[in-house]
């Protein structure tokens, strides 16, 4: 099956066939390519491709490359299911998710298509008589993106359609774990600067297979003014001090611990959808998932006898085949989520699920029960970032407490509150309220939406993708200062002679 999802989507079989390094699907096991990782000297003849198609792409004019992006989404349109299908095959989650994956880079493509006759700078009043003043908005340079597994597809595109639109070339290095949907997506690209015509340089986009040796490469090199990297915060902590000693500019989008408050007054029927979807969707292995639910006390049983009856019924199994959850990515991540519900158990917690399940079918494949498990406090435990169906559960009397427990964490991406009360509604969207990058009312806080910037204060990184005036991060800004006079006067009236 790979090799006919391969060729629909335009991958030649020597690029997934022939390497050295095994991919492996995290449904089975089993292995699905053999790609090539690539070393220092073929990283840096790509970087230097990478300059000389920027050099071509930055003279086309923005609409024409918003035309290059539209043909892409096309492509996207046309190959959704099999791009969708090779996702969900390639980092196990459910196909529902997978085509979701795709849907999204679809649409971020759809808003760089109109962002690219939109990149408006702003006119000045100048001081000075017969002078004026405009801020323009130019091209910055190869891009470096470097992404994590459990999407590999979109949060390249976010990045992607925006930057090419804004006029720079792409260098991708993916995930080692999830190298071949990188293959994929950049062959629907290739596919769309063929129709295109010449004006696209030939290495506008290229993927480096290769392993955080091949990103670290990226991350030092001076000719790539802008790093954009998705990952653990470990990965960013490495990343950020290397990219600001260079003075490069970097788009962190690092790990998240997610929370719910949970308040009396919420309609309970959307509440535990909620989170369920966020919790145990995608087998927790979000940035957003819900991690932390802050319940108030005199609905916590309540919620929990809930929740443990919905759990109870999630159906677990291979995610191409309409099971809810998929297997976690690997046998390292099975043993973190064991290691963190061991931690819990001796230290008291009640702890429901996070057994492994289908062993026997898949022996090397890491499916598990989401977990439950009530903690009395948010101790550090609670604060690290475990990538697992681990939905930790904590109760809260006061408000103002509930705020403070969501914001206790060193990570800041998304968070929400389910309330009926408008006062903790916007208490909550408020300059005293969530501190996180993303913070919703009565919506879980997975799932965004592509219009809105994505991204997340503290040890999330701070950085931001996709929509809103995202796109400013993907150029150089430029203040002009034009004399149409005969005179020369200074600016702050200074006199010079
Ligand atoms: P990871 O940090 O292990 O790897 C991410 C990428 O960084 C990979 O391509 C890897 O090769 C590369 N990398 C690792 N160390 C590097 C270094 N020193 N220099 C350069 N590149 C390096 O992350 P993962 O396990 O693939 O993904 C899961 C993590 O990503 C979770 O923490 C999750 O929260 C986070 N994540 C965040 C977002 C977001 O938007 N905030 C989105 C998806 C995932």
């Amino acid at each position: 099956m790979i090799d006919s999802i391969m060729k629909r989507l335009g991958v030649s079989h020597d690029l997934y066939q022939n390497g050295n390094y095994t991919v492996r699907t995290p449904i089975d096991g089993s292995a699905m390519g053999q790609v090539s990782l690539e070393g220092a000297e073929a990283v840096e003849e790509r970087i230097a491709k990478a300059q000389q198609a920027f050099e071509a792409w930055r003279k086309v004019p923005a609409p024409r490359r918003g035309e290059l992006v539209r043909l892409f989404a096309q492509q996207l349109r046309d190959h959704k299911e099999d791009l969708g299908r090779l996702v969900t095959w390639e980092c196990g989650k459910i196909l529902q998710e997978g085509l979701g994956e795709v849907q999204e880079m679809i649409d971020i493509c759809d808003l760089a298509v109109g962002q690219s006759r939109q990149l408006y700078g702003l006119t000045i009043a100048s001081e000075r008589p017969g002078h004026h003043m405009r801020e323009s908005w130019h091209p910055l340079g190869p891009i470096g993106l470097i992404t994590a597994f459990n999407f590999p597809v979109a949060p390249w595109a976010w990045n992607a359609a925006l930057a090419l639109v804004c006029g720079n070339s792409l260098l991708w290095k993916p995930s080692e774990k999830t190298p071949l949907c990188a293959l994929a997506c950049q062959a629907l690209l290739e596919r769309a600067m063929e129709e295109f015509g010449d004006d696209a340089p030939k290495d506008l986009s290229q993927v480096i297979i290769g392993d955080r040796d091949a990103g670290e490469r990226l991350v030092d090199d001076p000719r790539i003014p802008l790093i954009s990297a998705t990952g653990s915060t470990r990965m960013g902590r490495e990343v950020a001090p290397r990219v600001a000693a260079r003075f490069g500019r970097s788009i962190l989008e690092l790990g998240g611990n997610n929370a719910m408050i949970l308040a009396p007054s919420a309609d309970l029927d959307m509440a535990v959808r909620a989170i369920l979807f966020s919790a145990v969707g995608t087998a927790g292995q979000r940035c957003t998932t819900l991690r932390r639910l802050i319940v108030h006390e005199s609905i916590r049983d309540e919620v929990v006898d809930r929740l443990k009856k919905a759990y109870a019924g999630i159906r677990i199994g291979d995610p191409m085949e309409g099971y809810l959850v998929g297997p976690l990515i690997d046998s390292q991540a099975y043993e973190q989520m064991q290691s963190a519900l061991e931690r819990a158990r001796q230290q008291g917690a009640k702890i429901f699920g996070g057994e492994r399940h289908l062993a026997d079918t898949y022996p090397d494949g890491y499916y598990v029960s989401p977990a439950i498990v009530e903690v009395e406090q948010q101790d550090d435990l609670v604060r690290h970032e475990t990538f697992a169906p681990i939905l930790y559960v904590m109760g809260y009397r006061d408000f103002d407490d509930a705020l403070a427990m969501n914001n206790d964490v060193p990570q800041g991406l998304s968070s929400c509150v389910f309330t009926t009360d408008v006062r903790e509604a916007e208490t909550f969207v408020s300059a005293v309220g969530s501190d996180c990058g993303i913070a919703n009312v009565n919506i879980g806080p997975s799932g965004a939406e592509i219009g809105g910037a994505f991204g997340g204060e503290k040890e999330t990184g701070g950085g931001r993708e996709s929509g809103s005036d995202v796109w400013k991060s993907y150029m150089r800004r430029q203040t002009n200062t034009v004399n149409y006079s005969r005179e020369l006067p200074l600016a702050q009236g200074i006199k010079f002679d």
